[in-house]
C-alpha cells in the first residue's frame, strides 16, 4: 500500500498543536513509510521532530499549503500500532501531551542526537548496482548516502532481504569514563632491571618486591598505596624504570560480560504450586486476568515468577518482569539471568545511554524474550506478550512523577488486555488499594502465608528510645541493638542496619536559637556531608560550605545534628572497633557497579555490617544475616501524607524480611519514639490482614483513596502571591465546574512549599465518580497554557499523585 499523506505528531509540546498535523508523503517515499516511523517535518520556522501516526489518501489541508516531510528517520518503525494507541490512552488517561506520551516509551538515545549508519551483513553477498556503487569496498556507510541519492526504497528492500541493517551510533559523547589503572609487566626480567636502578631506593625496592606477587595484573594505584604504603611517587619511579605502567581502563562494564552458572526450577511448595496453576490455567484461556500475589518476605514468589516467565517462553511469546529500581540488586538480574540466560535484557538507571540503546535494540529485533527493568520497562517493544509481573508492585517508583504522569500498574494493565495475557502483581505488603480490588474480585488473590524453605518469620522486638533516653542513654542506639550487635560479631554472623532515608536528620543546627541552615531556593534544610565537609540541597543541587557562625544571630555554637549512615557508622567504629563495616547509601554507589561490588563484598564475608538506607531494604538474600536493625523507624512516619503509616508498614516488614532467610533464625529490633503507633505494633507480627483493616478503617474516616480517587493540582511561581493568586483562581474554577459530590481541598502551601525559588500552592480533589473530571480538567490546562502560562504560572495535574 503506498500513501500520499501522513499524519504527524510534532515535537512541539503546546496545547495549541497536541494533534497530528497532516504532511505530505513525497512520491519516492511512499512505500518506504510507516506509521510509528520518526521524521522531520517543518513547522513554523523549522524542522521539527515527529511521529508518523496515521497514513491516508485525503486530507483536508489544500494542496498548495501542504508541506512535506523532510527527513525519514526510520526505515523500520520504532513504535507499533500497539504502542501508538497506548499513547493515545496515556494522553487520555494522564491528560499529558501525545508527544511526551509517544517519547516516554523510546530510549533516551533514540530522543538524542545520533548518527545511521548502513551496514553490510553478508561480505559476500551480491548487491544491486546501486547499491553496490555507493558501498564500494566499504563495509558500512552513512545513511544519508542513500537518502541523498533518493534511493530510501532501495535501502528497504535490501533491509527486507537482510543484506544490510542500520545501526544508530549516539553521538553523545563521553558517556564511557575511564580511569587510570596500573598495570605491573609480566615479564620478570623487567622487574629486575628496576630493582637494580632502584638499589638505594628502599621504598621502591618494597614496591618492585610487592610486584612479584601481582606479574602482569591491572590494579587500582589506591589499592597499592594501601597495601604496600608507599606514596604516589614511588609508584611514578617504579613505573618510570619500567616495572609498571599506567593504562587507561574503561570503568563501566559490559552489563552482560558476568558469567553466571545456570540454575534449574525448584520443585514448588503447595502454595507455589498451586498460585502458579492458577497462573497457567489463565495463560492457557487465554485471559487478561490481573493477579495480586500476596506472599510473606522469603515465600518464594521469585520462583514463581520464574516458573511462570519459563511457561511463557515455552510458548514462544515474551515476558516483562519489573522491579523498583533500588531492588534492581545484581542479586535480582543475576536470578533471571542464570534461569534464561541470554534471553533477557536488562533496563535500568545505572546503563549509559548507548547501553540502554542497545538492550531495547535485543528486544525490538527479537533477540531476547524476557526483559528485567525498572518502571519504563513496562514499554518494552515485544509484539507478543505473554506476562507481566510487578514484584514489590506497591513501591511508589512504579508511578512516574513528570509528565506523562503514569503508574506502571496500569500500564501492564493496558498492555495485557491487548495481549490477552495476565499480569501478576507480587509483594508481601500490598498497596491498600490493590489488596482492596482483590477482596472486591476485581484482581484475583493468591496467597503465600509460609516462607519457602519453612523458616519462620524473624522475631521482631521494638526498642522504645524515649525509656533509652530517661535511662540515660543519649546515643543512636539503644541497648538491645547494642546487645545485638555484639552477640552477632562474636558469633561471627552478618547484619542489616537500616537507616531511615539518607542523610534525612543530619542538618546543621545553631543551638542558640534553634536556626536550621536552609537552602535558599527551597524550604527544605540542607543536608551535612562529612566527606566534603558541604552543605547541599537535595532537590535543587544547591551547595555550601558548613558555616562557622549562625547566619541568624552569628553564635558560633553551630553544629550539625542527626544521623546521617556517615555519622552512623563513626558511632559503630566507637562503640565496637573491631567490627568491619559498608556503607551503602547515594554516596557509596555513585560509580557503576559500586552496588554490586559491595553487596558481594558483603556476600563474601568481608564485612560484619551491612549499613545503608532504602536501597538495602529488598531483594537482599544472604543467608549469613541474623540480624536487622532498623534505627529510626519514625523519620517515615511523620511526613505529611497520608500514605505514611501505609508506606512506614511496608518498609518495616520489607527490611525484617531480609533476616533469617536460609538456616540461621533471624532477629528483627526495631528502634522509636512512637513504639504505640499501628503501623509500628502490627510489623512485629509482620501481619498485614490487621493493618489492612486498620488502615481502611482510616481511609474512610478521612475520605482517602480507596475509597476516594484524589487528584493534585499544583501550581507555582517565583512570586508567592502569585502563585497563592492563581492557585486560588484553579480552586475557584473546579469548584465552578464539578459536581458538588467533589470535595476540592485548599489551595493550601504544598509540602514542600518552596522549591527552586518557587512557591508552591496545590488543591486537592477528592472524589468518588465524576465523569466530568477529565473533560473539566482539561479546559483548566488548557486556560492555563493559553494565559496563565504568559503570567509566569507553572501548573501540573496529577491523577494519581504517589505524595500529596
Ligand atoms: P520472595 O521473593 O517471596 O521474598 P524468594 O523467591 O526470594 O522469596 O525465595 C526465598 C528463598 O527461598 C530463596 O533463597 C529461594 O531460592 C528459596 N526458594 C523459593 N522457592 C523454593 C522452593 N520451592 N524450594 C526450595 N527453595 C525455594
Ligand atoms: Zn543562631
Ligand atoms: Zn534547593
Amino acid at each position: 500500500m503506498s500513501f500520499s499523506v501522513a499524519e504527524v505528531i510534532v515535537d512541539v509540546p503546546t496545547y495549541h498543536v497536541d494533534r497530528p498535523f497532516d504532511y505530505a508523503v513525497p512520491t519516492e517515499w511512499a512505500n518506504v513509510i510507516e506509521a510509528g516511523s520518526r521524521v522531520k517535518v517543518p513547522f513554523g520556522p523549522r524542522n521539527v521532530l515527529g511521529f508518523v501516526v496515521g497514513l491516508k489518501n485525503d486530507t483536508d489541508v489544500p494542496a498548495n499549503k501542504i508541506k512535506p516531510i523532510s527527513h525519514i528517520l526510520d526505515m523500520e518503525p520504532v513504535l507499533t500500532a500497539e504502542m501508538l494507541s497506548l499513547a493515545k490512552w496515556l494522553k487520555n488517561e494522564t491528560i499529558c501531551y501525545e508527544i511526551d506520551a509517544l517519547q516516554v516509551m523510546l530510549p533516551s538515545a533514540l530522543r538524542a542526537k545520533y548518527e545511521k549508519i548502513v551496514n553490510l551483513q553478508d561480505d559476500n553477498a551480491i548487491l544491486p548496482e546501486e547499491a553496490q556503487a555507493i558501498f564500494g569496498k566499504r563495509r558500512q556507510v552513512n545513511f544519508k548516502e542513500f537518502e541523498k541519492l533518493g534511493l530510501l526504497p532501495l535501502l528497504k528492500e535490501l533491509i527486507e532481504n537482510r543484506l544490510v541493517k542500520i545501526d544508530n551510533v549516539v553521538k553523545q559523547q563521553g558517556n564511557v569514563k575511564e580511569v587510570r589503572m596500573v598495570k605491573v609487566t609480566d615479564d620478570i626480567q623487567n622487574l629486575d632491571v628496576a630493582l637494580r636502578e632502584a638499589t638505594r631506593a628502599v621504598k621502591q625496592r618494597t614496591l618492585i618486591d610487592w610486584m612479584r606477587g601481582h606479574l602482569g595484573e591491572v590494579l587500582k594505584p589506591q589499592q597499592i598505596y594501601e597495601e604496600t604504603g608507599v606514596s604516589s611517587a614511588v609508584l611514578q619511579s617504579v613505573v618510570e624504570k619500567g616495572a609498571a605502567r599506567f593504562i587507561q581502563e574503561e570503568v563501566y562494564r559490559d552489563p552482560f560480560t558476568k558469567d553466571v552458572t545456570r540454575t534449574h526450577s525448584l520443585t514448588l511448595t503447595e502454595e507455589q504450586a498451586i498460585a502458579l496453576d492458577a497462573i497457567t490455567k489463565s495463560m492457557e484461556a487465554p485471559t487478561a486476568t490481573t493477579f495480586l500475589l500476596q506472599g510473606v518476605t522469603g515465600s518464594g514468589k521469585t520462583e514463581v515468577y520464574l516458573q511462570a516467565i519459563q511457561k511463557v517462553l515455552e510458548e514462544g511469546k515474551e515476558a516483562i518482569m519489573l522491579v523498583p529500581e533500588i531492588s534492581l540488586t545484581p542479586q535480582m538480574t543475576e536470578r533471571f539471568r542464570s534461569r534464561f540466560g541470554e534471553m533477557v535484557a536488562v533496563m535500568h538507571s545505572g546503563l549509559s545511554v548507548g547501553e540502554k540503546y542497545d538492550e531495547w535494540r535485543k528486544i525490538q529485533q527479537g533477540k531476547v524474550s524476557v526483559v528485567v527493568g525498572a518502571r519504563s520497562a513496562v514499554f518494552a517493544p515485544f509484539t507478543n506478550l505473554g506476562l507481566i509481573i510487578l514484584d514489590e508492585e506497591h513501591e511508589s517508583t512504579y508511578k512516574q512523577e513528570d509528565s506523562p504522569r503514569y503508574h506502571a500498574r496500569d500500564v501492564a494493565i493496558w498492555r495485557s488486555a491487548y495481549y490477552k495475557c495476565p499480569v501478576i502483581l507480587g509483594s508481601a505488603t500490598p498497596a491498600l488499594e490493590s489488596f482492596a480490588r482483590a477482596k472486591k474480585e476485581v484482581y484475583t488473590l493468591l496467597t503465600l502465608k509460609q516462607r519457602a524453605m519453612n523458616q519462620a518469620l524473624p522475631t521482631v522486638f521494638v526498642a522504645d528510645m524515649r525509656e533509652e533516653l530517661q535511662k540515660g542513654n543519649r546515643s543512636m542506639f539503644s541497648e538491645q541493638l547494642v546487645e545485638g550487635i555484639r552477640m552477632r560479631l562474636e558469633r561471627k554472623e552478618q547484619m542489616v542496619l537500616f537507616l531511615n532515608r539518607r542523610g534525612y536528620s543530619s542538618f546543621v543546627l545553631c543551638r542558640d536559637c534553634g536556626t536550621v541552615v536552609q537552602c535558599p531556593n527551597c524550604d527544605i534544610s540542607l543536608t551535612y556531608h562529612r566527606t566534603t565537609e558541604k552543605l547541599k540541597c537535595h532537590y535543587c543541587g544547591y551547595e555550601e560550605q558548613v558555616p562557622q557562625i549562625c547566619p541568624q544571630c552569628q553564635s558560633e555554637h553551630i553544629r550539625y545534628f542527626g544521623t546521617g549512615t556517615q555519622k552512623v557508622e563513626e558511632e559503630i567504629y566507637k562503640l565496637f572497633p573491631e567490627a568491619r563495616v559498608l556503607r551503602m547509601d547515594v554516596d557509596t554507589t555513585k560509580h557503576k557497579g559500586a552496588h554490586e561490588e559491595i553487596l558481594q563484598a558483603f556476600g563474601e564475608g568481608q564485612a560484619d555490617i551491612l549499613l545503608g538506607t532504602q536501597m538495602i531494604a529488598k531483594g537482599l538474600d544472604f543467608p549469613n544475616i541474623t540480624l536487622v536493625g532498623v534505627l529510626s523507624a519514625d523519620t517515615s512516619l511523620h511526613i505529611p501524607d497520608y500514605r505514611a503509616a501505609e508506606r512506614t508498614f511496608q518498609l518495616l516488614t520489607q527490611v525484617s524480611g531480609r533476616a533469617g532467610r536460609h538456616e540461621k533464625p533471624g532477629e528483627v529490633i526495631i528502634q522509636t519514639y512512637t513504639p504505640e503507633h499501628y503501623a509500628i505494633e502490627l510489623a512485629k507480627t509482620q501481619d498485614y490482614d490487621p493493618f489492612y483493616e486498620r488502615e481502611m478503617f482510616i481511609r474512610r474516616r478521612s475520605g482517602y483513596p480507596p475509597y476516594y480517587f484524589v487528584a493534585l493540582v499544583q501550581v507555582s511561581h517565583e512570586d508567592v502571591l502569585m502563585a497563592a493568586e492563581y492557585a486560588g483562581r484553579a480552586g475557584d474554577w473546579l469548584r465552578g465546574n464539578l459536581s458538588n459530590q467533589v470535595a476540592i481541598i485548599g489551595p493550601t502551601t504544598a509540602s514542600i512549599s518552596r522549591l527552586q525559588n518557587r512557591y508552591r500552592y496545590q488543591c486537592l480533589i477528592k472524589y468518588k465518580i465524576e465523569p466530568n473530571l477529565i473533560p473539566v480538567l482539561q479546559r483548566l490546562l488548557a486556560m492555563y497554557r493559553a494565559e496563565w502560562i504568559k503570567q509566569g504560572i507553572l501548573m501540573t495535574v496529577d491523577l494519581d499523585p504517589s505524595t500529596i
